[in-house]
């Protein structure tokens, strides 16, 4: 059997219990990375969730539950994780929370929350991950930024500035760390139909009275000029790629894979 090109590296990627962070655990997982998993969900389906990556891969997992707004959560899970596997090699900040509504009547609760988990988390796993990323001399952090990382839509004023605040934050970090084996890249996705969207499209279905087939459809075709959605999976092959040795030069990108969105 062909090496697999992440093995004996550990990957933690926050919320992934669902989603893409989920379709991303299970691409690192099937290139041999160890998986620590974050999140929220039911505790049993979790333990399921480690039970499954770690036979159909042939990887060790482990699950913290930090939750992303507490600073000293986040400082026990990369402290616990460090201890269990040594190191984390591969950081992926991909937790994230969506809230829409206009800045005049934005909940400052919710502005407070996706600022704290879409942004502020990524901050400090990263400032935690990188001393032994740089005693290694090997790392890659990728965040999940967002096409609203590059360009903005009305209703999103939290998302937008905590994902045009990820972009920034990940060039620094590039930067920071340019002379070392240690590289951080940011993906923006387009639309990809995982909880986050599907409210979206609950939300446009009930507003204005048209089937969840129709609201999906209209939801695309605003943006998106594919027309079809983002997956897990092929944000998986991308993020396999940024591990790569191939990928070592690429360094501080906010890289799309968004249908088409951000070319028009
Ligand atoms: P999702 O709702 O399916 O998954 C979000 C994950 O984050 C879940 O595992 C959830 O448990 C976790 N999470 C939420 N709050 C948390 C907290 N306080 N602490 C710890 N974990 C928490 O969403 P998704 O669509 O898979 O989104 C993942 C990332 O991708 C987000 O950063 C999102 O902004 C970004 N993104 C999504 C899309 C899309 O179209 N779905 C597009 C661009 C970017």
């Amino acid at each position: 059997m062909q090496t697999r090109q992440l093995n004996g590296k550990t990957a933690l990627i926050t919320g992934s219990t669902s989603g893409i962070g989920l379709g991303i655990a299970q691409a690192l997982a099937a290139e041999g990375a160890n998986i620590v998993f974050n999140g929220f969900g039911e505790a049993a389906q979790i333990a399921e969730l480690q039970k499954q990556t770690a036979s159909q891969f042939g990887v060790k997992t482990a699950y913290f539950g930090a939750d992303m707004t507490q600073r000293q959560q986040i400082e026990q899970m990369m402290k616990d994780a460090i201890a269990q596997f040594g190191s984390v090699d591969i950081l992926f900040n991909n937790a994230g929370i969506q809230h829409v509504a206009n800045i005049e009547a934005f909940p400052v609760e919710r502005w407070d929350a996706v600022i704290a988990i879409n942004l502020t988390s990524a901050f400090h796993t990263t400032r935690l991950a990188l001393p032994v990323m740089q005693k290694n001399n090997w790392g890659r952090i990728i965040n999940i930024a967002s096409a609203h990382g590059l360009v903005a839509s009305a209703g999103k004023s939290a998302y937008v500035a905590s994902k045009h605040g990820i972009v920034g934050l990940t060039k620094v970090t590039a930067l920071e760390n340019a002379q070392t084996g240690i590289t951080c890249n940011a993906i923006c996705p387009g639309w990809v139909l995982t909880p986050l969207v599907q409210k979206q499209v609950d939300a446009r279905a009930a507003a204005n009275g048209i089937s969840i087939d129709q609201a999906k459809r209209e939801l695309l075709l605003e943006k998106q000029p594919s027309g079809e959605f983002v997956t897990p999976e092929q944000l998986g092959a991308l993020a396999v790629f940024l591990c790569s040795d191939a990928a070592a030069q690429v360094r501080g990108v906010a890289w799309n894979m968004d249908g088409g969105w951000v070319a028009q």
